[in-house]
């Protein structure tokens, strides 16, 4: 890997190396990122039973309301114009306390926006207050947008935010004996969560917390109990790895259970740290009896199709690797804030003529849609309706209805993925050139 070169451009072929990645956009260019306030409040609002107050206009909690279908306990300041030119320090600490008295709960969020970091309120203090007047955590997250270029910065700060309640936890003697593990960067998207935690469980390891997908307040208190750490997605779990690693000494792998191969590949690690190989092997041959001749019906089928990927970071590694196993082709892999090792791992599973490309815009992706015509386009909502307008098939990851992850999950994968590109709507839309 050390020969492969990092070029100055956002789109490259892969026989040339790998386009610059995390860099700032150029202005008046209409990408697929978000901003850092999305980013910290896309990490935290899964924890169970928090409020998440967003200091700002109302647009940004508009903004961050739902993601993936789910809503959760978002709720704003509503600043108005005399907040903005007298403070909203008194508005904020009322919002605080009046949310907690209707909704309860283990935790508040306080996130502070551009607004807010412009005219300067006094977030940390307001939080304080109410803190020791609830009794519970009050967490200040000074995400505003323009403290960073994309959604990381806040992915980042968030996970800043997971190690001051980590800190609080206790080392508890009933995990001393146990096999136990934290999953960091998993999201719990379509019930994931329980698949994972389902198959670790076989081989007789216990999760303390997912973070944040299914994790409790008190889980995150407990999690410095953990043996080992499994960083499913690397850009938004990385800095809590490396945190539990410094100051605990909790090791830390990266593990994938998208794609068969990953799947595989990650109960081998798990096991071997733990010293398990061989309920590991007994695990992996049951469970892949089970799908096996349903997959080879897809593979059959989806064997040589050409697929486009685009989306946030690390998915674009662990995707390209399931494509792989579906012996489909993928013709480009963009992400909208990968690092170094995301792309790396797409680079390993895809051809010398793949297109790569960070930080797409409308325009790169609808040259790619038209010089490519790939067989199935795989993104989120914004790339939904652009793809299916040039008539190519879509699939959105994250899925909206079935687990994806694990050796029952890829089968849905492959199904899902047959079901988008042999539906017989295409039969009746034209390629639009
Ligand atoms: S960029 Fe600023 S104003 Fe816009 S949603 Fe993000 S925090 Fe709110």
């Amino acid at each position: 890997m050390s020969e492969i070169k990092i070029l100055p451009f956002k789109i490259t072929l892969k026989k040339e190396g790998i386009p610059k990645f995390d860099k700032r956009s150029s202005p008046g260019i209409v990408n697929q990122r978000s901003c850092p306030y999305y980013g910290a409040r896309w990490i935290l609002a899964p924890i169970k039973n928090t409020i998440h107050i967003v200091h700002a206009p109302i647009g940004c909690a508009f903004y961050g309301q739902n993601v993936r279908k789910k809503t959760y306990n978002i709720v704003s300041t509503d600043m108005q114009i005399e907040d903005v030119v007298y403070g909203g320090e008194k508005k904020l600490y009322r919002t605080i306390i009046e949310s907690y008295e209707e909704l309860g709960g283990d935790a508040i969020f306080v996130y502070a926006t551009c607004v807010v970091a412009l005219i300067g309120d006094n977030v940390e203090t307001v939080c304080k207050k109410a803190e020791k007047i609830l009794g519970i955590p009050v967490i200040p997250i000074f995400c505003p947008g323009f403290c960073g270029y994309h959604q990381a910065k806040g992915h980042e700060i968030a996970m800043k935010a997971l190690s001051t309640i980590i800190k609080e936890g206790r080392f508890k003697k009933e995990y001393k004996e146990k096999r136990t593990v934290n999953i960091i960067g998993e999201y719990n998207v379509c019930g994931e969560s329980k698949v994972i935690e389902n198959i670790l469980k076989k081989l007789g390891i216990e999760v303390i917390a997912t973070f944040t997908g299914d994790c409790s307040i008190e889980d995150i208190k407990d999690s410095k109990n953990a043996k080992l750490n499994l960083v499913h997605c690397g850009r938004t779990g990385k800095y809590l790895a490396d945190y539990m690693e410094e100051r605990y000494g909790i090791p830390q792998i990266k593990i994938s259970f998208i794609g068969l191969t990953n799947v595989k590949n990650s109960i081998i690690k798990i096991a071997k740290f733990f010293d398990i190989e061989d309920i590991a092997k007994k695990v992996i041959d049951e469970e892949l009896s089970r799908i096996k001749e349903d997959i080879s019906f897809y593979t059959k089928k989806l064997k040589g199709k050409r697929v486009g990927i685009f989306m946030g970071a690390s998915k674009i590694g662990m995707l390209s690797s399931a494509f792989k196993d579906l012996e489909m082709e993928v013709i480009s892999v963009g992400s909208q804030f990968g690092c170094l090792e995301d792309y790396l791992e797409a680079y390993k599973n895809v051809g010398e003529d793949t297109i790569l490309v960070d930080d797409a815009s409308k325009i790169d992706l609808e040259l790619i849609f038209r010089h490519k015509k790939p067989d199935l386009f795989i993104g989120g909502t914004k790339e939904k309706y652009m793809a299916l307008k040039f008539g190519i098939p879509f699939l959105s990851f994250p899925q909206d209805f079935y687990p994806f992850a694990g050796f029952s999950g890829f089968l849905n994968f492959a199904r899902e993925v047959y079901k988008a590109i042999y539906h017989p709507i295409w039969n009746l839309v034209e390629f639009k050139t």
